[in-house]
């Protein structure tokens, strides 16, 4: 793979699958992620039907929306039949439905994949099985497992849960090992209980907090028969646990590491689309954090920022067409825009600028759209960076 030229074309099988144009593409999940999906789809001639509980979710405007939940059987029997494929934009859908999509057409990325990136434990457990390295971590199913992992661990430590977690959800902080390392007792529940109680008494994972120099992400393709290809490394900033700034650059000392990392997990799995890998840069190397099987938030700038998009790639993918260059066009930024959005005008008064509103409601913590940043060097893009987070707000601010 290469993230700076022309992507490698490596033929796993004979031949390809080749779908021809036209296509209906079916997505389970119908948000922002299937919104920029979709509108990349449409524009190479394919429709799209998102299956979405929420009323009127941003992936509506581009294309048909079934409104029902993840595990309404009847409504996902109705998209795999009525779509050529099926693929999803949001990964913590139960099994059981992924299972019965699958059955009855394509799921790309498959099941496997999915029971992995939905589940905490397993993916830990898949990772290392794989030899990659992930942050020192126990499996926790009551306070007792968490009292024991923290002295296990040593130092400060992060609870998370198994599923469903997004955005910092599902997670608490156990600052100080020495408070949380006893179970405490009646009117005094001690950290260790206050955490589990915290986030429901539901299956968790403790991981050891890992002073990092730098978070960064590899949004890597693999197509149907087995082409592959890369971005550029991106390093990312996060306030409070939701993504607030990437920045993409050429020529990342970590880019051929993080590259084979991608190269491993997707062929383990015989992955089909887009695969982001999120890791903590410790020491020079790479500790794997989490996986997701799908477009990511941190791929967003590769959107006007490289010579063909995560979204237009993933779509490709799906198809087995030829996969497009993942080059960038410069030095490249993005921003979230969280809660708030900014005024436009103020940012599209930076040079380089291009804005992305989702059409979602302003909510507190909710991502409602992204600004991506092209600039000619690193140097330009920082200062063109730094005027911009004069006129955004960060998130949980
Ligand atoms: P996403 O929105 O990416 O799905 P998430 O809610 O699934 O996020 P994580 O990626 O596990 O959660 O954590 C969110 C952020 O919290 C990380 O990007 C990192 O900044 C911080 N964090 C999580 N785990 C650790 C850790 N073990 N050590 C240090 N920081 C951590
Ligand atoms: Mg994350």
């Amino acid at each position: 793979m290469s993230g700076h030229e022309a992507p490698a074309r490596v033929p796993r099988v004979e031949g390809r699958t080749g779908e021809p144009a036209g296509l209906h593409i079916g997505v389970v999940g119908g948000g922002q992620l299937g919104q920029m999906l979709g509108l990349a789809g449409v524009a190479m001639g394919h429709r799209f039907t998102f299956l979405d509980p929420a009323s009127e979710p941003p992936a509506a405007s581009a294309g048909r929306h079934i409104r029902a939940e993840f595990d309404d059987v009847e409504a996902l029997e109705r998209l795999a039949v009525e779509c050529d494929l099926v693929t999803l934009e949001f990964e913590n859908i139960p099994q059981a439905s992924a299972e019965r999509i699958a059955a009855r057409n394509c799921l790309m990325p498959g099941v496997a994949a999915l029971a992995i990136a939905q589940d905490r434990l397993e993916e830990k457990q898949f990772l290392e099985g794989l030899g990659l390295r992930v942050a020192p971590w126990v499996q926790v199913d009551s306070v007792r497992d968490i009292v024991q992992g923290v002295a296990h661990l040593g130092g400060p430590s992060i609870l998370k849960t198994r599923r469903f977690g997004y955005d910092g959800k599902g997670q608490v902080r156990l600052a100080d090992p020495a408070h949380a390392a006893h179970e405490g007792g009646p009117g005094n529940p001690g950290e260790a209980a206050s955490a589990w109680q915290a986030l429901g008494g539901v299956p968790a994972v403790l991981e050891q907090m890992q002073h990092f120099e730098r978070e960064v992400s590899i949004v890597a393709v693999r197509s149907r028969s087995g082409e592959q290809c890369a971005y550029p490394l991106v390093t990312n900033i996060h306030r409070h646990g939701i993504l607030w700034q990437t920045t993409a650059h050429r020529g990342d000392p970590l880019q051929a590491e993080a590259e084979r990392v991608a190269t491993r997990v997707m062929e383990t799995l015989d992955y089909v689309g887009v695969l982001t890998i999120e890791f903590f840069v410790v020491d020079g190397r790479l500790v794997v954090n989490e996986m997701a099987p799908r477009v990511h938030n941190s791929g967003h700038w590769t959107l006007g920022g490289a010579r063909t998009s995560q979204f237009e790639n993933h779509v490709r993918a799906l198809l087995d067409w030829p996969l497009g260059d993942t080059a960038p066009l410069g030095d490249v930024g993005m921003l979230n825009l969280v809660g708030n959005l900014p005024d436009p005008i103020a940012v599209l008064s930076v040079p380089g600028t291009r804005w992305h509103d989702y059409g979602k409601t302003p909510r507190p913590g909710r991502k409602l759209g992204h600004v991506t940043l092209t600039a000619p060097d690193a140097t330009t893009l920082e200062s063109r960076l730094e005027q911009l987070r004069e006129r955004i707000v960060p998130p949980g601010e």
